[in-house]
């Protein structure tokens, strides 16, 4: 869904979305639900011509209510395997494992490339640098 937003006693507010399959537009005021949305998306027709491209899309909603679209963030990818590996105690060549590759591309993003040990064990260092600095300013 692409916002509709117009300027109404000098603010900027959500009075509609377009449906990105059919064009269609909706009511979808900025203190109404959005449930409605949700519901057009799921049923509307046009959808299955565009392909693969819906259900790849992962939608959800930010703290305005507003129907997101999720966009896969690397750097966010390789914060989070950190974090996972100190979590689980996993080996620092994990995101360069073919099996590793493959779940994350099936169940989660196609587009996925590995991550190698050593960008991994760099990425270790950052947060931990990151991490040990907030500790730091705490007992300032
Ligand atoms: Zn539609």
């Amino acid at each position: 869904m692409e916002e509709v937003k117009e300027l109404q006693n000098g603010k900027l507010i959500r009075v509609g979305a377009i449906c990105n399959f059919c064009k269609t537009r909706l009511s979808a005021s900025s203190n109404g639900g959005t449930g409605h949305l949700r519901r057009h998306i799921l049923s509307c027709k046009k959808k299955d011509n565009v392909g693969s491209s819906f259900s790849q899309s992962h939608l959800h909603f930010d703290s305005a209510s507003n129907v997101q679209r999720f966009v896969y963030k690397p750097m966010v990818a390789r914060t989070e395997l950190v974090r996972l590996i100190a979590r689980l105690d996993l080996p620092l060549n994990i995101g360069e494992q073919p099996a590793w590759g493959d779940y994350i591309r099936a169940a989660f993003y196609p587009d996925y490339t590995h991550v190698s040990r050593q960008t991994t064990t760099r990425d270790v260092d950052t947060y931990f640098d990151a991490k040990q600095s907030v500790v730091k300013k705490m007992f300032e």
